[in-house]
């Protein structure tokens, strides 16, 4: 895949809110928040849509959930509850060809979405 934003915030060349890491994760705030919380979680190792992930893939894609997860009881909002969206390509309003996990917070949110 080609290179970025995403990648340039992982190896530290633009500036970006990092609230998360681990050996396969990295979680930065959202430049344009939906919510009062927004956090991106992404794979370090790259891939561009959901639609490349391969079933190697699974623990990778097990751990940005679990990341979110952990963050959200560690800064106290997951009883409260919260969502996490993957969007894919055109139709799932995709912008950045990263993947990555939102994690909404801190307001009510209604089902379905626009
Ligand atoms: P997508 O639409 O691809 O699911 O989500 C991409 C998200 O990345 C958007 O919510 C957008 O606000 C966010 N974003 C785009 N560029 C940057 C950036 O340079 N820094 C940060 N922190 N977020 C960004």
């Amino acid at each position: 895949m080609g290179d970025t934003i995403f990648g340039k915030i992982i190896r530290r060349e633009i500036p970006a809110d990092i609230v998360y890491e681990n050996d396969d994760v990295l979680a930065f705030r959202d430049l344009n928040p939906q919510a009062p919380v927004h956090v991106l979680f992404i794979p370090k190792h790259a891939m561009a849509t959901l639609n490349d992930a391969i079933p190697s893939d699974a623990t990778l894609l097990g751990n940005l959930l679990l990341a979110a997860a952990d963050y959200a009881k560690r800064e106290g909002f997951a009883e409260q509850g919260y969502r996490t969206v993957i969007n894919c390509n055109e139709h799932g309003g995709q912008t950045v060809f990263h993947l990555h996990v939102h994690l909404l917070a801190g307001r009510s949110m209604h089902w379905p979405p626009g």
